[in-house]
């Protein structure tokens, strides 16, 4: 069925007069939807830099053209402004579907568009999918799990979420995409893969986010108290950009649709964290307590076993060897320098 849809429908199949044999090919056309956020950016580096043509497609509300800036002028590079909530036309041969914003500050600030994008936005990626017979891939998240009564998690455990929290708009809106992807794919033939993604740190990420990993490193580089909220004994487990990149690229060009939890099993309490980040960047960072945000999840780790044993694919930066890589880009942006010691 597939490999009809894109003889039908893709001009550069035609041309070359046979399907190509597999999706290991290069230079495939590529839409990368949320290319200009932080995962989205260094995904759209590693497709160029394999010989893919790679279009962007991003609303700018939490990305930017920084993150890209690179690759203007490379004609195989496209840059569109455009919401994914309305429907867009393009021949691609693969969709990462990445566009949402994934800091629990930013999809919170209006929860009717976090909700329209996951749930709008998906289905016009689907329907994209479907008429010109791309494959598919979801960024879902491990926040599908919600506040998990199951530890760590694996993939069939189905969650324990709050329809009708102040996180609802986000993890809701990513359990009916993964609907949507199922149901295109069980219903219509289309090639879907689901990617469920843990916490995950790196260059790049928006400096003022809120979320903990660039909170802790931009407060400690302004010798500013690294805010714990709560009593910092809830735990999460970071993952380094680049481990998340390949995790997505293996998802694709296999033969699973998933869903696959892909995450770094390294387990840490916030307080522990706060320890790595005083180690890497300033021993002399002081600890602040605040109040903990409503429905936050009080442990999170991913079973990653059917990665493994499917994808191949298993995490290979640990937070101590990827937190530095982290602090000079953000010493960078915050301070316009590149010094590797400021304390
Ligand atoms: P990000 O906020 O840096 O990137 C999201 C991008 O999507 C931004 O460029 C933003 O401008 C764009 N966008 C948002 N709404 C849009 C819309 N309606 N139309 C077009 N573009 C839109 O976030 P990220 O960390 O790069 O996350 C990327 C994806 O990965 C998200 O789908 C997120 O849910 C998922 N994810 C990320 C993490 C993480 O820890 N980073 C964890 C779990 C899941
Ligand atoms: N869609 C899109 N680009 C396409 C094809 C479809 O944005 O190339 C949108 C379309 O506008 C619709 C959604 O995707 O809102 C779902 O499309 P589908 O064909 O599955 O459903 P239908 O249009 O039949 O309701
Ligand atoms: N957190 C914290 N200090 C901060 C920001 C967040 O202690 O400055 C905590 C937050 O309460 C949560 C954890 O860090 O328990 C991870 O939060 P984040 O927003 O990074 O991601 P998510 O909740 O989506 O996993």
């Amino acid at each position: 069925l597939y490999e009809t849809r894109r003889e039908g429908s893709l001009g550069r199949v035609n041309l070359a007069g046979r399907v190509p044999p597999g999706l290991k090919n290069k230079n495939l056309r590529i839409v990368v939807t949320g290319g200009a956020g932080f995962v989205g950016s260094h995904l759209v580096d590693r497709l160029i830099e394999r010989g893919d043509s790679v279009i962007v497609v991003d609303n700018f509300f939490t990305g930017r053209k920084d993150n890209l800036v690179h690759h203007f002028g490379n004609p195989r590079f496209e840059l569109i402004r455009h919401d994914v909530v309305q429907p867009i036309l393009l021949e691609v041969d693969q969709i990462y579907h990445l566009a949402c914003p994934a800091s629990p500050v930013h999809y919170k600030f209006n929860p009717v568009k976090t909700i329209k994008t996951n749930v709008v936005g998906t289905l016009n990626m689907l329907g994209l999918a479907k008429r010109v017979g791309a494959r598919f891939l979801l960024t879902s998240t491990s926040e599908v799990y919600g506040d998990p009564l199951q530890h760590p998690q694996a993939e069939t455990y189905w969650g324990n979420v709050n329809p009708i929290g102040v996180r609802s708009c986000y993890d809701e809106g990513k359990r009916t995409a993964e609907t949507l992807t199922m149901d295109y794919h069980r219903g219509l033939g289309i090639e879907v893969r689901i990617a469920r993604i843990f916490n995950t740190y790196g260059p790049r990420m928006c400096i003022d986010d809120g979320r903990v990993v660039s909170n802790f490193v931009a407060q400690a580089l302004r010798k500013e108290p690294l805010t714990v909220y709560g009593d910092g004994k809830q735990t999460r487990s970071f993952q380094y950009v680049s481990d998340l990149v390949e995790g997505l690229m293996k998802l694709m060009e296999g033969e699973h649709v998933g869903p696959f939890n892909l995450g770094n099993p390294g387990e840490f309490t916030m307080l522990e964290l706060a320890q790595v980040v005083q180690e890497t960047i300033d021993p002399n960072a002081r600890i602040e307590f605040r109040p903990n945000t409503e429905d936050d999840p009080h442990k999170r780790k991913p079973d990653i076993s059917k990665a493994k044993d499917l994808l191949g694919w298993e995490p290979t930066v640990s937070l101590r060897k990827g937190l530095p890589l982290m602090v000079s880009d953000f010493r960078q942006r915050i301070f316009g320098d590149s010094k590797d010691d400021i304390s």
